[in-house]
């Protein structure tokens, strides 16, 4: 998609969603361009308007990575953003049912050569409105098991993706979000084991900052530890950097993904000595600054330790580490004591030895 490989054992990669109006080109430009210096690999952007279709061909002038744009409701919208040169279209088959008008877009996006992803939110397949529902309806909806509610939820996206074969697109990307992690877990499971196509991994509406990054780590986590998942978007009611920032400590405190040095700091405990959360702290923010680009070349670990106790051992496991005492610390590289640093030296120390890894 766009030049990014998504699937067939491609590196999992990560999205992000722009959060200003499409219409708003240099507020979009600007917004992308921040989360490609963090990270983001694949954007998607809110088409609700004919204006923010064509927006996509100014927009993709002035970015590096593929755009999607994001459908609801209304097929031209997606026929639009297609012509303005859209990498991808994300589809809603909970608000775009028409058999016609999906055949449209299909036919659109493969003379296009781009793909589609069907993306399924419980919320769009389970309305929350009870007014809109009959009676009966009301009375299944009460009385459905969490399990018929996850079959429904796959069945629907399997009738959306069967629709596509029949249409001959094949060029298929699916989601199946819920706001439930465990409801979300399943159906990825189970639809992971009825077709090959490739998975966009996200829990939707995740809630608030701390809430979200939980909820999505354990979703995200507990599929990708099972191989499940080939790109995924953490969703934050927050700034979309830092959707990019958990995404990357999701991949990477899998093993799935490198992204620079890694920290592996001590809890502490009344043994520590030092202001340990400072000095962690400081090191966090001067490395998350480190260039990008730079940033993938030095797959480093760093541990910072509060005392000798467990702190050498620790430290030894790492690239390099420092163990605090009173008021100093060990620094290691490689498991071998290099010199004595102050603790307030530490941050610099460290930083010097990661400017340089080929010291390492
Ligand atoms: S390394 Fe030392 S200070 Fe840190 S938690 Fe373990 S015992 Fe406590």
């Amino acid at each position: 998609m766009g030049g990014v490989k998504v699937g067939a054992g491609a590196a999992v990669s990560i999205q992000s969603m722009t959060k200003v109006e499409t219409s708003n080109v240099s507020a979009v430009v600007s917004q992308i361009k921040r989360l490609k210096n963090a990270g983001c690999e694949i954007i998607r952007v809110a088409v609700k308007t004919q204006v923010d279709a064509r927006a996509i061909k100014d927009i993709k002038k002035k970015i590096d990575i593929p755009l999607v744009a994001d459908i609801h409701f209304d097929y031209r919208l997606a026929l639009e953003s297609i012509k303005s040169g859209a990498d991808k279209i994300r589809l809603n088959p909970g608000n775009l049912k028409n058999r016609g008008e999906v055949e449209q877009v299909a036919k659109a996006a493969g003379k296009a050569g781009i793909p589609i992803r069907i993306g399924i939110n419980s919320g769009s397949i389970f309305t929350n409105d009870e007014r809109r529902l009959s009676a009966e309806a009301k009375k299944a909806k009460a009385e459905m098991t969490n399990d018929a509610r996850i079959d429904t939820f796959v069945k629907s996206a399997m009738r959306y993706v069967k629709h596509f074969e029949e249409l001959g697109f094949h060029d298929i990307i699916i989601s199946l979000k819920g706001s439930n992690v465990s409801e979300t877990v399943e159906a990825y499971k189970k639809i992971s084991g009825l077709c090959d196509y490739p998975l966009h991994l996200g829990v939707t509406a995740s809630g608030p900052y701390d809430t979200g990054i939980v909820k999505s780590s354990i979703g995200i986590g507990a599929l990708l530890l099972d191989g499940i998942g080939d790109t995924i978007r953490v969703s934050l009611t927050a700034d979309p950097v830092e959707e990019v920032v958990a995404a990357k400590r999701i991949l990477s405190s899998l093993g799935l993904r490198r992204f620079g040095p890694e920290i592996i700091s001590c809890p502490t405990c009344g043994r520590c000595q030092v202001d340990l959360q400072h000095i962690v702290e400081e090191l966090d923010n001067k490395l998350s600054t480190i260039n990008y680009e730079l940033s993938t070349k030095a797959p480093i670990t760093v541990a910072v330790m509060g005392c000798e106790v467990n702190g050498p051992g620790e430290a030894r496991e790492a690239d390099i580490g420092i163990a605090f005492g009173r008021g100093s610390g060990m620094l290691f590289k490689k498991g071998k004591v290099v010199k004595k640093v102050t603790a307030k030296d530490a941050v610099k120390e460290l930083l010097a030895v990661i400017a340089s890894p080929a010291t390492i």
